[in-house]
């Protein structure tokens, strides 16, 4: 873990940048099959992460095929519903497999699984171009302080999360501003235990376009933020209002209007600053593939507009990446007339399949998005699913992706809400 850049090697089978859960899922998978795989990541770990630390189904199962869910729930706060609640105070607990742990423990039992798999990490290393040649991507330039290295890769997987700079810097970005912002802290506050037990969601017309959260950590530490989505689409007239891009603006109005955030904070202690961050999100804003590159996780776009939840898709993304890659190596072996470049474009072309598969359930998280600008829609949806066992079950069964959000956000989903 933490090799220092001095010992990096000048070739592997894949480089991967970025040691978050995308990063780490693809290492992970790719080194477990046998290939030499380098990751990099521009922060020694174990690193914090601005995040809400919520881990919702999707993770547990893709954390499940990575092999890591039990050592990740040895150290999580597990719980059974999230708690949606509506501007009027009306609240609907939403069953579910759900969990908080903190992305420094998180990440770290990622990366560390990685490792012990094989993969070699180096950090703090931090990629700044691609090596090209023949209009390929055959390797990258890293540094770290006043040392610049080459390694050259048959596959570099950019994992470098929300921040564009690396996107810019591979050509692959072609949306700068992100989708979304998002401010968080950690709490301390022992009297909340048990009184604060499930994730909770808020919904506010002082918190539109965005809503507050509340996710239990271990030893009486709270989870609290508010995340904007949408946050830099130009609105009618053009600009947003300063109002919307101010979070902490937004974090005080959410202990204002919500009483067990606003007694969280007053007999808690912060542990350290609030931090904000941006998201990207719906598989928009870069181009997924070149020839000899990959983008995978929330630099791809890999975050759910609505929620904000991202983790478990990052690592499904990056378990698709690297499978596409262990296919292609697979199918190169069995025929060894095979053409190279043939051979990578059908990689290229299995990994952005598996994305656009998954493009339809992004842009319906995205229509989402009307309930945090109108959020009168979630006393509506909550009003109504305290009279319906059956619409609740619905609902679970969007968050547990068993059954498909079209149910409840769109038009004629929500005519049905009236009509069954
Ligand atoms: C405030 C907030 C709350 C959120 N809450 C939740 C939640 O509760 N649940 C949930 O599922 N999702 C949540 N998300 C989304 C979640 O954080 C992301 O979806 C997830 O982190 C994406 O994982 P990733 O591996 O793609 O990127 P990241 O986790 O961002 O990892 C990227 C890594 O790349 C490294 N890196 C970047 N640039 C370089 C470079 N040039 N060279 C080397 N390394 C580089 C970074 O240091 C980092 O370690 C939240 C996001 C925010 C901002």
């Amino acid at each position: 873990m933490n090799l220092g850049i001095e010992l990096l090697p000048s070739e592997c089978d894949v480089l991967v940048i970025g040691a978050g859960p995308a990063g780490s899922a693809a290492a992970l998978t790719l080194a477990r099959a046998g290939l030499s795989v380098v990751l990099v990541d521009q922060h020694a770990f174990p690193r914090d992460k601005v995040c809400g630390d919520g881990l919702i189904p999707d993770a547990h199962n893709a954390l499940r095929k990575l092999g890591v869910l039990d050592a990740v729930m040895a150290q999580a706060q597990a719980s059974g519903f999230v708690g949606c609640i509506g501007p009027r105070g009306g609240r609907v607990d939403v069953p579910g497999v759900l969990a908080v742990l903190p992305r420094k423990q998180l990440d770290h039992i990622l990366c560390s699984a990685a490792v012990a798999a094989g993969a070699r990490m180096f950090a703090p290393v931090r990629f700044t171009a691609p090596i090209e040649e023949g209009g390929a991507v055959i390797g990258a330039t890293l540094y770290h302080g006043d040392t610049t290295r080459e390694v050259r890769a048959r596959w570099v997987l950019l994992a470098t999360g929300a921040v564009p700079q690396a996107l810019i810097a591979a050509g692959m970005s072609e949306r700068q501003t992100p989708s979304g912002v998002a401010l968080r802290g950690y709490v301390k506050n022992d009297a909340m235990v048990g009184r604060i037990d499930k994730l909770e969601i808020v919904w506010h017309r002082a918190l539109s376009p965005g809503y507050g959260w509340i996710f239990p950590c271990r030893d009486g530490v709270f989870n609290i933020g508010v995340g904007i989505a949408d946050s830099h689409d130009q609105r009618r007239d053009g600009k947003l209002t300063k109002r919307e891009l101010n979070l902490r603006q937004v974090m005080d109005d959410f202990t204002r209007i919500y009483a067990p955030a606003r007694e969280l904070m007053q007999g808690g202690t912060l542990l350290g600053p609030m931090k904000g961050a941006p998201l990207r999100c719906t598989l928009e804003g870069a181009r997924y593939s070149r020839p000899g590159l990959m983008v995978i996780g929330e630099a791809a776009g890999s975050t759910y507009s609505f929620t904000g939840e991202g983790i478990g898709k990052a690592l499904e993304i990056g378990i698709h990446a690297a499978e596409a890659v262990l296919d292609g190596r697979n199918a190169n072996a069995s025929d060894a007339n095979a053409d190279p470049r043939a051979a990578d474009a059908a990689v290229r072309a299995a990994f952005e399949a598996s994305l656009l598969a998954l493009k339809p359930r992004f842009d319906l998280y995205k229509r989402a998005n009307f309930v945090n600008r109108h959020p009168w829609l979630a006393d509506l949806l909550i009003w109504r699913a305290r009279k319906s066992e059956r619409l609740v079950r619905r609902m679970s069964g969007v968050l547990n992706e068993t059954s498909n959000p079209g149910h409840l956000v769109t038009v004629k989903g929500l005519v049905r809400l009236f009509t069954e």
